[in-house]
């Protein structure tokens, strides 16, 4: 029974999967015409968006692999077309030297200017929907996400505020910053918290 027969398309979930599928293929052109554009792929654009939101010690070309579900060597070869570019550089991390990180530049964030509306579209198509609608539609689409990431097919990208590593103002007057991560055991800085990070895990409600 494939979704993709019409004539088997007689379920809800089949049809819902479809639908799943289409606006995948909108998101892939609306990458795709943007990258026309800009003279940029559609991985490059994820590249770019990764490195402006990615907390900084996941800037890097492995923590771009994971993000891009890509080999280590892929992410090198798209982090080189970036530098090429003159879009990224490579700085070593300042709390440890040898761990080099992927930095846009002004180039770069120039680019992230223009490319932040690129999910504006499907964004208004369902901003269109009735309120009621939004929130079914929000949790039935968290549900399946947390479904494909239990079975790896996804990874999960999030900020501090509601994580359960997340220790709200556990040292205040820390000049490394007021808040801390169990996780990596550190301090978190304000703006930080505000960035997203593939070691979230919701907290407990
Ligand atoms: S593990 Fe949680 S608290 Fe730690 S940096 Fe990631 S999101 Fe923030």
């Amino acid at each position: 029974m494939s979704p993709f027969n019409p004539n088997h398309r007689d379920t809800p979930a089949g049809q819902i999967t479809i639908a799943l599928y289409r606006i995948a293929q909108a998101i892939e052109h609306v990458f795709r015409e943007r990258g026309k554009v800009m003279r940029l792929s559609p991985t490059q654009i994820q590249s770019l968006l990764f490195l402006k939101y990615a907390r900084p010690g996941v800037r890097t070309i492995g923590g771009l692999a994971n993000r891009l579900g890509v080999t280590y060597a892929t992410s090198s070869g798209v982090a080189n077309a970036l530098e090429d570019k003159q879009l990224i550089k490579r700085t070593p991390l300042p709390e440890d030297q040898r761990v080099v990180t992927l930095e846009l530049t002004p180039n770069g964030e120039r680019d992230i200017e223009a490319l932040n509306n690129v999910l504006d579209e499907i964004e208004l198509a369902v901003a269109a929907l009735p309120e009621v609608e939004q929130t079914v539609f929000l949790r039935a689409t968290q549900a399946i996400v947390r479904r494909l990431q239990r079975a790896g097919y996804v990874s999960v990208y999030e900020m501090c505020w509601g994580c359960q590593f997340f220790q709200k103002n556990a040292h205040p007057n820390d000049p490394r910053g007021p808040h801390h991560c169990t996780f990596v055991n550190a301090p978190l800085a304000e703006p930080n918290t505000y960035l997203e990070c593939p070691d979230f895990v919701p907290a407990e409600t």
